[in-house]
């Protein structure tokens, strides 16, 4: 145990997916392929233009103030952030200083100090004769969420970095995917063997989960490694070099004051109070079930331990909610059949939707038809050998789990038959066998043919095979 204990905050910006940009109607689309689209004379920052609040944009910060239960101020304001950059239009950010919408809050045990609005910047590109600037992504709205300096660990820090892109993912409010830069995190990390503050080092560039586990780790080690030199931490701001492995410096850090913060002169300040078409009553209605809301329900209803596959079932929304169709639709809370849909749900369904880059929305199963192929299941009639043929017809064509044994002679009757009809097949031909054991591939071709030939078209060619492989490989 190392004698100094490290304090760690996090910064985290994430992009919503609004309909349009912070302050003008741009799309907000800031992956679009084609460099500069989406534009106009408010993002660019063109003389006279003027920026009109996104209302959207600011009830998803609510939203997620109320999800953590932070105070929501009812007078708040944007302010300009100055600093010259080329990926900045203006020279300054619209962004909140003095008066964030959300005070306080907690979440994943964190504490937090504020979650306010901004605007993203736009992108460079840097090219061998000079750089080049997309404006697509300037003017997107952007959460950024502050924690208190509490965190004490980088597990702790990772734990949060996920909690809140669930949470964010539960209120449709950003898809906060971290390799497409819609979620970035920064730390904040000081480390003290006394009661005093050690000097705080900022991290940037820190691009995935596992990123922030590693960082974070990365940066204790470094610190600790320089005070038992009896060596002293600059303050200043690091990047994480993923590749390496390894932190290096950016740049010394600035002063608050340093980016000349004034109220920006050009948008009202915001007051909930007088009707200013946000009602924090609707919108907390408007909440769904919040993560931790579902895993406590999901334990209480279905019988869930904690575990692995309670916590992928709530990890994902869509795969929580076909659970739950699916479950209703079997009609009884029976432990087995729960073990049994949660089972083939979250290995054999999600292994075959992300073979075929399927999401929720483009599944062609319905939670009725997997629930009765669970039923079947459950009664004996389709056996372990078939469901996975099964299920990968249904996931193919979206057909009803009967049906396709019916038709494809996978009942327990009809795989007797198949079985028998391997076995015959296989007598009668040995030297297609011998071909097969000396590598000729089109051995197999021959008595699958001549299996499917004897059940008159009436076997399932993907039982078939598999029959015959095992029979062929002992
Ligand atoms: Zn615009």
């Amino acid at each position: 145990m190392s004698k100094y204990k490290p304090t760690i905050g996090l910064e985290i910006h994430a992009e919503l997916k609004t309909q349009t940009k912070m302050f003008c109607s741009c799309l907000n689309d800031p992956h679009d392929a084609e460099p500069n689209t989406n534009v106009c004379p408010v993002c660019l920052a063109h003389p006279g233009s003027l920026p009109v609040i996104n209302k959207k944009a600011v009830e998803s910060i609510v939203k997620v103030g109320l999800a953590v239960g932070g105070e929501v101020l009812e007078h708040s304001k944007f302010d300009r952030k100055s600093y010259f950059y080329p990926d900045l239009p203006k020279g300054y950010q619209i962004s909140q200083y003095d008066l964030p919408l959300i005070k306080g809050g907690k979440l994943a045990d964190v504490e937090l100090e504020r979650i306010h609005l901004e605007e993203d910047t736009g992108r460079l590109a840097h090219a061998e004769d000079g750089s080049l600037v997309d404006f697509n992504r300037a003017g997107v709205p952007l959460m950024e969420l502050v924690t208190k300096p509490v965190i004490k660990s980088a597990d702790e820090a990772l734990l949060f970095a996920r909690e809140l892109q669930l949470l964010l993912r539960y209120l449709q409010i950003s898809d906060a995917d971290m390799d497409k830069g819609q979620m970035r995190v920064e730390a904040n990390i000081s480390i003290s063997s006394g009661k005093k503050l050690g000097t705080k080092v900022e991290l940037k560039n820190i691009n995935s989960f596992k990123a922030v586990g590693d960082a974070i780790a990365s940066e204790i080690e470094r610190q600790t490694e320089i005070l038992e030199k009896g060596e002293k931490v600059v303050q200043a701001t690091r990047g994480w070099n993923e590749n390496k492995k390894e932190s290096f410096p950016q740049r010394i850090k600035e002063e608050a004051n340093d980016y000349r913060y004034i109220p920006e002169p050009d948008l009202p300040p915001m007051d909930f109070t007088s009707g200013d078409g946000i009602d924090i009553k609707e919108l907390e209605k408007e909440l769904p079930e919040l993560p931790w809301q579902k895993k406590k329900r999901f334990k209480k209803e279905y019988g869930f331990k904690d575990g692995d596959i309670l916590e992928r079932l709530i990890r994902d929304r869509g795969e929580a909610e076909f659970f739950e169709e699916a479950m209703s639709e079997i009609g009884k809370k029976d432990k087995a059949l729960t073990t049994l849909v949660a089972n083939y749900l979250d290995s054999d369904l999600i292994g075959l939707m992300k073979e075929g880059k399927t999401d929720w929305e483009g599944l062609k199963i319905t939670p009725e038809n997997f629930a009765e192929l669970i039923l079947l299941i459950d009664k004996g009639e389709a056996t372990s050998k078939i469901v996975k043929t099964v299920l990968k017809e249904m996931f193919e064509t979206g057909a009803d789990p009967s049906q396709i044994i019916e038709s494809g002679n996978l009942s327990k009757s009809g795989e007797d038959e198949v079985e028998r009809a391997v076995d015959l097949v296989l007598s009668e031909n040995k030297k297609a066998i011998d071909d097969f054991k000396k590598g000729k591939e089109n051995a197999l071709k021959f008595l699958l043919g001549q299996t499917m030939a004897n059940l008159r078209g009436r076997g399932n060619p993907e039982l078939v095979k598999k029959l015959l492989l095992e029979r062929l490989s002992k």
